[in-house]
């Protein structure tokens, strides 16, 4: 509603302070993602002291309970450290401000054009929705060598390439034309699975019974799925069908 309302009132920037922005993924609504992060043992201090009622402990639960700082760096736009005085923190969130405010003609154009606002809008969404799709993929090739790859994401999104496409080209580049595995892994809680265009990739430089075993983990390795690229790619279009026998070429 507050967003609603600036908006109406031309105002050329709205802050929200919000808990668990990352934690919720709120952030892919945000033309700008500020973290403001301190020292573990300064977090601890802080509250403790905010917070006397609870234990030490609970104190540590409580913050293990969030994101760590790592991740959330990760996934800011700019970080602003709250390690020293309050006054020198209002500074520095003064000129982060001042640094990612549009200019005045820039907002003048989105609200008063709002075609121009909403892809403005869109493009913001889209970019920060790239950001939480990180695919790592690895390929056991035939010679025992690994070969790693991740998506390459692209402001035009067509130009964009997937993880697995990345591993492949590189693999086909140094000479492997063989798989033995291929294990794709991305930063959601779901298991990662291959694209449509990357399955019928992948189906190229497997053996002619689609054996090949594709493992797909979520981010943290908690859970694994295992299927052969026949099946996930079934009644599929390969080399032979193009009488072409992919170890020949
Ligand atoms: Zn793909």
């Amino acid at each position: 509603m507050e967003c609603y309302k600036s908006l109406l009132s031309f105002e050329k920037i709205v802050i929200l302070d919000v808990p668990l922005l990352f934690e919720s993924k709120l952030d892919v609504y945000c033309g700008v993602a500020v973290c403001v992060v301190c020292d573990e043992d300064v977090q601890l201090q802080r509250l403790t002291s905010r917070n006397p009622e609870l234990t030490e402990e609970e104190c540590r639960n409580r913050i293990a309970s969030q994101m760590g700082n790592t991740e959330k760096i990760k996934q800011s736009d700019i970080v602003i450290d709250n390690g020293s005085s309050l006054e020198e923190l209002y500074s520095k969130i003064d000129s982060v401000v001042t640094r990612v405010t549009p200019w005045t003609i820039v907002s003048m154009i989105e609200i008063l054009i709002p075609p121009v606002g909403l892809i403005s809008a869109l493009f913001c969404y889209l970019k920060n929705r790239m950001k939480h799709n990180r695919v790592g993929c690895a390929i056991l090739c035939s010679s025992n060598e690994i070969i790693i790859g991740a998506n390459v994401e692209n402001a035009s999104y067509g130009a964009a390439i997937c993880a697995e496409r990345t591993a492949i080209t590189k693999a086909v580049t140094a000479g492997n034309r063989v798989f033995k595995a291929i294990a794709i892994s991305t930063d959601l809680d779901t298991c990662a699975s291959p694209c449509g265009i990357c399955r019928q990739v992948i189906r190229e430089f497997a053996d002619s019974e689609l054996r090949l075993p594709i493992y797909m983990f979520n981010k943290d390795g908690s859970k694994v799925k295992i299927l052969t690229i026949g099946e996930l790619l079934p009644l599929s279009f390969g080399p032979g069908d193009l009488g072409i026998d992919p170890s020949t070429v």
